[in-house]
């Protein structure tokens, strides 16, 4: 079995349950503040997901509610932009948090030495402080949405942090939660462990090298535990 050098992780719903409490919350502020009757409640969210993007996803909403190409694309470039204003703020109120067992498996990760990065394709204006503020100084290499703008399921975001870490993808594994992710992980080579939530519970996950409900899942926790280096302290 191949120990680990490197744990690769997506942050939206996967590090931290960004989604339904951080996101929703802040597309539905920009929709108020800019006088729109839209509203996303959780199950339309949901659906929502399948487009990776904010910008992209607010462009597709507003044509499936009846607006042209062109209009939907300029209203919905205005609108992200104020989005992740209020994602910020959002961040900054510490409404989101890291889902239950990731600080514990980023502890184990990082008492064996484990490189820890992330490949996302969140803007990074709120990648950034939300990192910083529920995890501290951690990550080795964040790359973002705002570098990389070939989005999910495009393997861009993984091949850069390869790139720039010179990570071996054997010795690598990503970890994400929803088709999309899992697609741009296998896409770069890399082998993925996928930690559903309940947005993504009926994602075709099956790429994945191992797929469970979440961080505290004994599967999840046992897949990582197997593949860790032993402690320097049992080799002398
Ligand atoms: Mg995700």
């Amino acid at each position: 079995m191949v120990r680990l050098e490197a744990v690769i992780f997506d942050v939206d719903g996967t590090l931290v349950d960004s989604e339904r409490d951080g996101h929703r919350v802040a597309f539905n502020a920009a929709f108020e503040e800019a006088g729109l009757p839209d509203h996303w409640d959780v199950p339309t969210y949901g659906r929502l997901l399948r487009t990776s993007g904010g910008d992209r996803r607010l462009a597709a909403w507003f044509e499936e509610t009846g607006a042209s190409p062109e209009d939907a694309r300029e209203l919905a470039a205005r609108l992200h932009r104020r989005k992740t204003e209020i994602m910020r703020q959002v961040v900054e109120d510490g409404r989101v948090q890291a889902r239950p067992g990731v600080v514990q498996l980023l502890d184990k990760l990082d008492a064996h030495d484990i490189q820890v990065h992330v490949a996302t394709t969140g803007t990074r204006a709120w990648v950034e402080p939300l990192l910083a503020r529920v995890f501290g100084p951690r990550f080795q290499t964040v790359v973002t949405g705002t570098e990389v703008t070939d989005l999910k399921p495009s393997p861009a975001a993984y091949l850069r942090v390869l790139e720039l870490t010179g990570c071996s993808p054997t010795a690598t594994v990503a970890v994400e939660d929803s088709a999309n992710g899992v697609r741009a992980a296998l896409g770069a080579g890399l082998r993925c462990v996928a930690a559903s939530n309940a947005y993504t519970r009926d994602d075709d996950l099956s790429g994945a090298a191992l797929v469970a409900d979440g961080f505290t899942d004994p599967a999840l926790v046992a897949w990582f535990h197997n593949r860790l280096p032993l402690p320097t302290s049992q080799h002398s």
